[in-house]
C-alpha cells in the first residue's frame, strides 16, 4: 500500500497531469476529482463513468485514503468529539462546536506533536508522523457526514503542529476549497502554531485569506522559554515580526492566543507587559484558562483573576476575550481522549 499514490491528497493538476501521462482526456480528471471529493466513493469500482482499464490503472497504483470513527461522545451543549482511526491504526481527534455564527470543526495536523509545550496533552508522546492532506479533509467530510450538520469553519487547532507539516496543511487547503469538493472559504479557516517563524513567513507569501492564530502564551522571554520550548529558537520578538509581517501582506487580523495559568502568566503586571507588546498591532486576544493535564504542574487560576486580566487588557486598548469552554465534560481539550483511548487499550499512555 505505501508505494501507492494517496489519490485524495492529489490537486485537480496533479490528477489531470498524472491522467495525461496515461492518454487520458483533461476531463477524465475533473471526473475524478469528483468521485474522490464530491461523491466520496470508497473504490474505484463505483466511478462508472470512467472505463474499465483506466479504474484497473488506478487501482494497480493509486489508493483512496479513508478514516473511520472509533468513538463519538457528545456534550450537553452540543459539542461532538470524534476519535478517527487512520489506516495504519493511528488515532487522532475532531472537535465539533456549534457557535451562533455556525457549525466549526477542529481537526488535527499529526499524530503527536514534537513541539513540547509544557502544558499540552498532545505532545506528551512527541510526534508519531504526519498527516497527509487526505486525512486532514476526511476529517472534516467524515464530521460532517456523521453528524449530518454543515461544516462551516474549520480551525486547524486540534493535535500536532500544522506548521510542522506544512506541504500537506497547503495541499489540504487548496482541497477544501474547491467549488466540486467542500467549496469552503479560506476566510472561514483558522490555522493556530506555536510560533514557526519561517513558515509563517512561508505561509504569508502564499498569500491565502486564511486567520493566522498564534499560541503566545507568555508576554517576555523568560517566561515562554520556560513553558514553549519553541521560544528558545524564535523568540518573542522575531515572532511578532513574523505577525506583523503576515497582516501587511495578507491583511488578515492575527489574532493570539493566551492559556492563563495561575501563577505563571496571569497577573496584572503580566496583562501590561501583553497589552505593551501588542500594542498598535491590528490584533485581537483569545484569553483560554489553562485545561489541566494531569502530567503537567499547570493549573487554572480563579475565573476572577482571568476576568481581571481581561479588563487589563481592554483598559490599555487591546481587544481580549475570555474564550467559552465547550465540551468539557467530553475532554474537548486537544490531545486529552487520544491519550485516554490509548492508555485502555495498552496500558500504558505514550
Ligand atoms: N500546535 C498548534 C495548534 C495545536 S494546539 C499551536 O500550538 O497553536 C491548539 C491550542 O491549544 C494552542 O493555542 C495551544 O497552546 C492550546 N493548548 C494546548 N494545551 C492546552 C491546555 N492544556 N489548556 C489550554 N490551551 C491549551
Amino acid at each position: 500500500m505505501t508505494d501507492k499514490t494517496d489519490l485524495k491528497s492529489m490537486t485537480r493538476e496533479e490528477l489531470e497531469l498524472l491522467l495525461a501521462g496515461w492518454g487520458e482526456a483533461k476531463f477524465r480528471a475533473g471526473q475524478l476529482f469528483e468521485w474522490l471529493h464530491g461523491k466520496r466513493a470508497g473504490s474505484f469500482d463505483e466511478m462508472t463513468n470512467l472505463s474499465k482499464p483506466l479504474r484497473q490503472k488506478l487501482q494497480e497504483s493509486c489508493y483512496i485514503n479513508g478514516l473511520e470513527a472509533k468513538r463519538i461522545l457528545e456534550a450537553q451543549d452540543g459539542t461532538a468529539k470524534f476519535l478517527f482511526r487512520l489506516r495504519d491504526g493511528n488515532t487522532v481527534e475532531s472537535v465539533l462546536m456549534a457557535h451562533d455564527y455556525g457549525n466549526s470543526l477542529c481537526i488535527s495536523s499529526q499524530v503527536g506533536c514534537r513541539m513540547g509545550c509544557g502544558f499540552c496533552a498532545s505532545t506528551i508522546g512527541g510526534k508519531v508522523r504526519d498527516l497527509a492532506a487526505s486525512e486532514l479533509l476526511d476529517q472534516v467530510y467524515e464530521a460532517g457526514r456523521l453528524s449530518g450538520k454543515r461544516i462551516d469553519s474549520v480551525v486547524l487547532m486540534g493535535i500536532g503542529e500544522p506548521l510542522d507539516n506544512f506541504g500537506a496543511v497547503l495541499r489540504f487547503l487548496t482541497l477544501v476549497r474547491d467549488p466540486k469538493g467542500l467549496g469552503l472559504s479560506h476566510r472561514h479557516i483558522s490555522l493556530s502554531t506555536c510560533g514557526l517563524c519561517e513558515e509563517i513567513d512561508r505561509l504569508a507569501d502564499e498569500k491565502l485569506q486564511i486567520t493566522l492564530s498564534v499560541s503566545l502564551h507568555a508576554a517576555d522571554d523568560e517566561t515562554r522559554d520556560r513553558i514553549m520550548p519553541v521560544n528558545r529558537k524564535y523568540k518573542i520578538g522575531r515572532l511578532m515580526q513574523s505577525c506583523r509581517r503576515y497582516f501587511e501582506i495578507t491583511g488578515r487580523r492575527v489574532s493570539y492566543e493566551y492559556a492563563l495559568i495561575g501563577g505563571v502568566n496571569d497577573g496584572l503586571e503580566t496583562a501590561r507587559k501583553l497589552a505593551a507588546l501588542l500594542r498598535g498591532q491590528n490584533c485581537h486576544v483569545n484569553l483560554i484558562p489553562v485545561n489541566p493535564v494531569a502530567e503537567t504542574p499547570y493549573r487554572r487560576g480563579s475565573r476572577k483573576s482571568a476576568e481581571a486580566f481581561r479588563a487589563e487588557l481592554e483598559r490599555l486598548g487591546l481587544a481580549a476575550t475570555i474564550r467559552r469552554e465547550m465540551g468539557t465534560e467530553i475532554d474537548a481539550a486537544c490531545g486529552q481522549l487520544r491519550r485516554k483511548d490509548r492508555e485502555e487499550e495498552d496500558g500504558c499512555a505514550s
